[in-house]
């Protein structure tokens, strides 16, 4: 290559070799500087646009990098938040595991007491054995707390929601056979305050105080040996007559030998009789309450003072009332 200067012009000579023709290439000497311009130029352009781009590229990664940063923020506080549901949860679970455990002491008074209340209306006095306690459920006391502080495991708290479900499960199993020992038992209650009360188990007077008894004895008119078929009770006059159990008056009036006599139905087979009262306070097919007032102590009829002669009749047949007299009347309201 050579450059071969003219006037306006220089020319650029290519000898490739020997054998070969050379190559010119006129060009005006305006373009020593437009060449080397348009290459400051390229190469200027190129700088800036390299410039530009980094410019560009440091602030995206800057955006990007703030964007990243927040989003590690948002997540570090939303596991922070699960963290602490997590351990919240737990806790509960905890609390819950506790609870389930106290449920179980109190369901075991309730057996206990379920229990109680089963003899209380065994009116046999024999026990069933539907309410027996089962053996090492006493209730437990408090227990101190303290130690090192371990972090749960979930393995633990595994084995607690599966031991807390289980624990509950067997817990509703338990009440509900609880529930059912519980009705049959308020239905034997029933039975055994309706047999109660109807059963002529009070004494008729104030006083306690038996000047004749059941049995044979000399008749107090004729002195011969008689049958007494019932109990005198001492007292003043117009002292208070009460009905020994609830039931009906099915009689309530006079004759020569009772004199003012009232005579009490309890069903079951069983009625008293009250006889020489001085005044009646109930009639006829009136329904008396256990303990209730129904006369005031005389003596008419065949009576030789003030008493009350007392009989109670088991299907008809008079008995001896005393292993009956076994509660006061104040005692029973
Ligand atoms: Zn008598």
């Amino acid at each position: 290559m050579k450059f071969i200067w003219g006037k306006k012009e220089f020319t650029l000579m290519i000898i490739p070799g020997a054998n070969r023709q050379t190559v010119r290439i006129k060009l005006p000497h305006s373009s020593l500087y437009v060449v080397p311009s348009v290459i400051i130029l390229v190469l200027t352009g190129f700088c800036v646009t390299i410039y530009l781009m980094n410019t560009t590229f440091h602030q995206t990664t800057s955006t990007m990098q703030q964007s990243f940063d927040g989003q590690e923020r948002q997540l570090v506080d939303q596991i922070t938040l699960k963290n602490n549901e997590l351990e919240q949860l737990q806790n509960n679970l905890i609390d819950l595991s506790q609870q389930a455990d106290e449920f179980k002491v109190k369901l075991e008074e309730i057996k206990k007491l379920e229990h109680v209340i089963q003899l209380m209306s065994e009116t046999d006095g024999t026990s069933k054995k539907s309410g027996a306690l089962p053996s090492g459920m006493a209730s437990r006391p408090n227990p101190d707390v303290g130690g090192a502080e371990v972090p749960v495991t979930s393995q633990e708290v595994t084995t607690l929601v599966s031991s807390t479900k289980q624990d509950l499960t067997s817990l509703v199993g338990e009440i509900n056979t609880v529930l059912v020992n519980l009705n049959a038992s308020e239905v034997k209650l029933k039975e055994a305050e309706q047999l109660r009360t109807i059963t002529p188990t009070l004494w008729p007077t104030v006083t306690h105080s038996i000047t004749s008894g059941f049995g044979l004895r000399k008749d107090p008119f004729t002195l011969k040996p008689s049958m007494h078929a019932g109990i005198d009770l001492d007292g003043e006059l117009n002292d208070a007559v009460y009905v020994t159990a609830a039931g009906k008056v099915i009689e309530a009036g006079y004759d020569d030998e009772h004199g003012n006599h009232i005579i009490v139905d309890h069903t079951r087979g069983l009625q008293t009789e009250y006889m020489h009262l001085n005044k009646m306070l109930v009639k006829r097919g009136e329904s008396v309450t256990k303990g209730q007032q129904i006369g005031l102590m005389g003596t008419t009829g065949r009576s030789t003072g003030t008493h009350l002669h007392y009989e109670v009749h088991k299907n008809g047949v008079q008995i001896d009332p005393s292993p009956y007299l076994i509660n006061d009347r104040k005692d029973d309201h």
